[in-house]
């Protein structure tokens, strides 16, 4: 019977489901293929009979900064920051600017237009990953993209991960070839944001006893474990042990830094480094399932956590702005952290943490202003 409702399963989620934008009929396949004793019950979807208050939240307390979005060059400008005011956001902050050409075509195109408001991250070339320059070449990259307004860099999880240089080797974060793009960083006062690793659960088989079964069913692709994948603890411990080794580098590590699962962990490395800051983007699913653990950490860290939605102001099919607020600000219990017809990530519910005012402030808008050297009270 297991092994039936396996492959049923896996069938299931071959119907579409790997695209972001399912339609109803696909969705209605998306459920879980549950067997009770001989019964299976396909597309089982429980619908809580929980009657709690609900409350709509939609814009932040405080205007927000985005730290975590991703656009391509075409969007217009004018969309974004009209979608930005309806949700309350003063910032965005796009991480995939690119490098060379692209990156000075995406500065010029949306910094200018929007007086700072559309913030431009860069990216490294890794293609020379094998040349003895790699590490000053893309420094001088960076150093002209800051002169033209580049606010930061942002390293993708394929970094310890997919990267691998020309002996097939999968290169480490912390290999010493990056070490001058992470000085140049501290030189020109521009922040890292890396993602490293990923859910533990990714590291781990995917079979039945695995929290993240359904969502590594839709994308098997996320798997990370077995083959020559280096283990979870391993990449965070290289992470770790590069923000040790650059302590005037300043680091945003985004989606809690993986540890949201575990806050006494991610409390230790953030009490070892001072330089490292976190984002919540794309884990509010794991904050959201245990508000009062998560209350006590942000109210406690209130200074390192910063907003990220890893979606762009106005992305249609995702809106995922007002999950956030209402989780970050009001006492709502057991809602859909996702705006899915099926829940993306685990089969669970999110309550609300009712966070204090100046946590709040800090969190929306206060830690990214100052890390980015953004003045609030400014033209802007
Ligand atoms: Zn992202």
């Amino acid at each position: 019977m297991v092994l039936r409702a396996i492959i049923l399963s896996s069938l299931v989620c071959t119907v579409g489901l790997s695209q972001t934008l399912p339609t109803t009929n696909e969705s209605n396949q998306s459920g879980m293929a549950v067997y009770s004793g001989n019964d299976l019950l396909l597309n089982y979807r429980p619908e809580s009979t929980l009657v709690t208050p609900v409350h709509k939240i939609e814009k932040p307390k405080y205007p927000a900064i985005d730290i975590h979005c991703h656009w391509v060059g075409q969007l217009d400008p004018k969309m974004l920051l009209a979608n930005m005011e309806e949700l309350g956001i003063s910032h965005a902050v796009n991480l995939s600017g690119g490098f060379g050409k692209d990156l000075l075509a995406m500065l010029d195109r949306f910094t200018a237009a929007s007086n700072g408001r559309l913030i431009i991250f860069a990216n490294l070339d890794f293609k020379p990953i094998d040349d003895a320059e790699f590490g000053t070449y893309n420094a001088q990259i960076l150093e002209a993209a800051r002169a033209k307004g580049c606010a930061g860099l942002k390293l993708f999880k394929s970094l310890g991960l997919t990267i691998r240089d020309k002996a097939g080797k999968i290169v480490p974060v912390d290999d010493p070839r990056f070490n001058p793009v992470w000085q140049t960083c501290a030189r020109l006062k521009m922040p890292v944001l890396i993602h490293s690793a990923d859910p533990k659960s990714f590291f781990t088989p995917t079979d039945a006893r695995n929290e993240r079964w359904m969502q590594l069913k839709r994308h098997p692709g996320w798997s990370f474990f077995g083959g020559d994948f280096p283990k979870w603890d391993e990449v965070v411990a290289q992470r770790n042990r590069m923000i040790k080794a650059n302590p005037e580098t300043t680091f945003i590590i985004a989606h809690m830094a993986e540890g949201s699962n575990d806050y006494a962990l991610l409390g230790k490395w953030l009490d070892e480094m001072p330089n490292m800051n976190i984002d919540i983007s794309g884990r509010e699913n794991e904050i959201g399932r245990q508000p009062l653990a998560s209350r006590r950490f942000f109210i406690k860290y209130a200074d390192r956590i910063l907003f990220g939605t890893d979606r762009y102001p106005g992305r249609p099919d995702q809106p995922r702005n007002r999950i956030y607020y209402r989780m970050l600000e009001t006492e709502d219990e057991y809602f859909d952290y996702y705006d899915h017809p099926y829940p993306p990530t685990g089969e669970w519910k999110i309550y609300g943490l009712n966070l204090p005012d100046d946590v709040l402030e800090k969190i929306y808008r206060g830690n990214a202003a100052r890390l980015l050297g953004l003045d609030l009270k400014g033209p802007n």
